[in-house]
């Protein structure tokens, strides 16, 4: 017989430095939406998917440390922070200037500071 979705719990728990995604009780997420959220494809299926995550240094996002990841992971030495995919990407460029999350959320405060005077 087949059993409907009733027992499907989907714990979603983000903590600070870790992810937890419990799918070991329903479907869970397709390869694309696991992608789409940033997972990668290991995290969807019907299991118990368990990662460390970080904050990218560059622009603030959650960067998840998969550990059955095999690309290289972006790393700034500037930092000595990971970064996100994202930024990695951007790091490359010829005209890239560094800068931190931390960085960009103050020169927002003074652009809006300036802009109310
Ligand atoms: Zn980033
Ligand atoms: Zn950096």
């Amino acid at each position: 017989m087949y059993m409907s979705n009733i027992h499907s719990i989907s714990n979603k728990q983000l903590h600070e430095g870790y992810l937890m995604l419990d799918h070991r009780a329903s479907p869970g997420l397709t390869p694309e939406e696991a992608m789409s959220l940033g997972y990668g494809t290991e995290a969807s299926g019907e299991k118990l998917y368990e990662a460390k995550t970080n904050h990218c240094s560059h622009c603030g996002t959650v960067v998840i440390m998969n550990p059955h990841r095999t690309r290289e992971r972006s790393y700034c030495q500037a930092c000595n922070k990971y970064i996100c995919d994202n930024c990695g990407i951007g790091m490359r460029l010829p005209d890239y200037v560094h800068k931190t999350y931390t960085q960009i959320l103050e020169e927002g405060l003074t652009f809006y500071s300036n802009f109310k005077e």
